[in-house]
């Protein structure tokens, strides 16, 4: 019962004397196993929106809550238990490390999992790369994955740590079209099998048109359509 509500938020970056705001009493409410996008142009404040609900980052004024905890309220250490078990992330760069095969990448942050042994560690890993089709690919590197691929190993690592939330910040920016649609068709899938939630930031009209809803922020507030 994982139900995300931001409330009355606003988050002001200081840049030397300048301040900009790059949200402005923004309130929003996302249910449980929603397939939710977050659109807006560039600036709009759309990857700030997903840092805070994400607890990458805390606003400067309202309230946020993860079911029924609210994120302010908790020491950096809880945050980051909830983090894990809570949240997944996607980013548009995939954030894979170069070094580790595509399993490694699936399962590095599972090791900090003090709640997952190892059988079902490797079990995890297995199932989410069968799952986002790449069960031949686990001993590739990065650099061996076309750009949908990579995303699609994200999305396998992002899932292993079952997660009730994916944030997923612009996931196909850097996609062309056809692959960044396989893509949004991977997480629509997951969404509906794994009952995960899904957020997910885009400025392309296709990709919008995939989501269950949209909630369109511009100049850091939300509009509405
Ligand atoms: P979007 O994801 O929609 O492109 P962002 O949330 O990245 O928008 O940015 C919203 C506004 O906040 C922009 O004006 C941006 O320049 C500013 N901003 C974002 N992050 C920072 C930061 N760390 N320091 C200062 N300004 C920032
Ligand atoms: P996807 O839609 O999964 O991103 P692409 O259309 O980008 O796939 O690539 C099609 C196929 O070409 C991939 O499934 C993969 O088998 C192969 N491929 C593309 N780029 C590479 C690469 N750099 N290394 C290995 N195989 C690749």
């Amino acid at each position: 019962m994982t139900k995300v509500r931001v409330e009355h938020v606003w988050k002001e970056y200081k840049l030397g004397k300048q301040t900009v705001k790059a949200l402005r009493d923004v309130s929003m409410e996302v249910g449980d196993g929603e397939f939710i996008a977050i659109a807006g142009p560039s600036g709009s404040g759309k990857s700030t929106l997903l840092n805070l609900i994400g607890c990458i980052d805390t606003p400067s004024r309202g309230e946020i809550y993860i079911g029924d905890e609210e994120v302010s309220k908790k020491t950096p250490d809880q945050l980051a238990d909830l983090r894990a078990r809570t949240l997944g992330f996607i980013f548009q760069t995939f954030n894979l490390l170069p070094v580790l095969t595509a399993w490694e990448n699936v399962e590095y942050p599972l090791l900090y999992r003090k709640d997952i042994p190892p059988r079902e560690r490797r079990r995890r890993v297995a199932h989410y790369l069968v799952l986002v089709g790449l069960a031949d690919f686990a001993k590739h590197k990065p650099s061996e994955l076309s750009g949908g691929q990579r995303q699609r190993v994200a999305i396998a690592r992002a899932l292993a740590g079952h997660p009730a939330i994916i944030l997923a910040d612009e996931p196909t920016a850097n996609l062309d079209s056809k692959t960044g649609e396989s893509v949004l068709r991977l997480m629509k899938r997951l969404n509906r099998d794994e009952k995960t939630t899904f957020i997910f930031s885009t400025h392309d009209h296709r990709v919008m048109e995939m989501a269950e809803r949209v909630i369109t922020v511009s100049d850091g507030q939300i509009t509405v359509p």
